[in-house]
């Protein structure tokens, strides 16, 4: 392409809200094979609710208390359910975030763990509480189990709807000839479950995030990959793909490693980019 022509790709973005870097990762926009996809901000909304607690209030409340001290974006639900069920927060003393599993602490004498139910955690946990994780999961919910002492009491439930374009914008670039797969620290069964409701292809799920640039760069052996997400966990991975694509409403770490950026964070400009690529290196060569 000419660099007139380079201008007014890019300038035509910018008039969309789709900012881009530059001239060579338009280019590169233009020849992917495979489309990845964050989950939690990126498919979903990144509004999640709590369906469900499971066991007492303890669960509740201790949940909170840890949640309160976390960044994740799970922590505004369980605070926004404490404060709904009027449970007081307790203190907590050696809050730890365990990267991509959950968050532990003391409280009043005892370990406290919240996040996932992963076998390599040692959790102890009654095989009614296993088999209502697994109910809630196939439900596309992210299940948080309490426990205290490496021994879970309960469990609490939260939804994350998908943004609600995801479905179109999915279609459109499959429509494209594009592959579409999600990679996510979550679970299979929630992230195949939401997975199917807005029509992915693939999901490669349990990646811890010091993984996932790993993941890109495995399908990089046969594919040209673009990697679009919104978290600071993401931002080694947006790095990493052929084409990075960040989320307006991502952090600023996600913004920066991104080569393009959506600054109106509708999935359908993923597809609008790459026709915008198109119509720039096709037109002229
Ligand atoms: P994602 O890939 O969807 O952004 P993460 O890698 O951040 O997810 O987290 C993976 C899983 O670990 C979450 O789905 C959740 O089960 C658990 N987890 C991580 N941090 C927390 C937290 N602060 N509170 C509860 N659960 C957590
Ligand atoms: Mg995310």
């Amino acid at each position: 392409a000419t660099p007139t022509a380079l201008m007014v790709g890019t300038g035509l973005g910018a008039k969309h809200g789709i900012l881009i870097k530059n001239g060579e990762i338009l280019e590169a926009a233009n020849k992917l094979d495979t489309i990845v996809f964050d989950k939690t901000g990126t498919i979903t909304a990144g509004k999640p609710q709590v369906t469900e607690v499971v066991g007492d209030r303890h669960v509740l409340q201790l949940a909170a208390s840890l949640e309160q001290l976390s960044e994740h974006p799970l922590a505004p639900a369980v605070l926004a359910a404490a404060k709904a069920a009027q449970v007081k927060l307790l203190p907590v003393n050696h809050f730890r975030a365990l990267e991509g599993q959950g968050i532990s602490g003391q409280v009043d004498a005892q370990a406290v763990f919240v996040g996932t139910l992963k076998q390599d955690l040692g959790l102890v946990v009654a095989p009614a509480l296993t088999e209502k994780v697994k109910v809630l999961q196939k439900e596309a919910k992210t299940v948080v189990l309490v426990a205290i002492n490496h021994t879970a009491i309960g469990l609490i439930a939260i939804q994350d709807t998908p943004k609600k374009e995801a479905q179109k914008a999915i279609k459109e670039l499959k429509q494209q000839g594009l592959k579409t797969i999600m990679l996510t620290g979550d679970n299979q069964a929630v992230a195949g479950a939401i997975a199917n409701q807005v029509g992915i292809d693939q999901v490669i799920a349990g990646v811890l995030p010091i993984d996932k640039a790993a993941a890109i760069a495995k399908l990089q052996q046969t594919d040209r990959v673009a990697f679009v997400g919104d978290g600071i966990n993401d931002a080694p991975a947006l790095s990493q793909a052929d084409v990075g694509i960040a989320m307006g409403s991502g952090t600023d770490v996600a913004i920066e490693a991104g080569g393009i950026v959506l600054i109106k964070n509708n999935l359908k400009d993923v597809g609008r980019a790459l026709k915008l690529s198109q119509k720039t290196f096709n037109r002229i060569k």
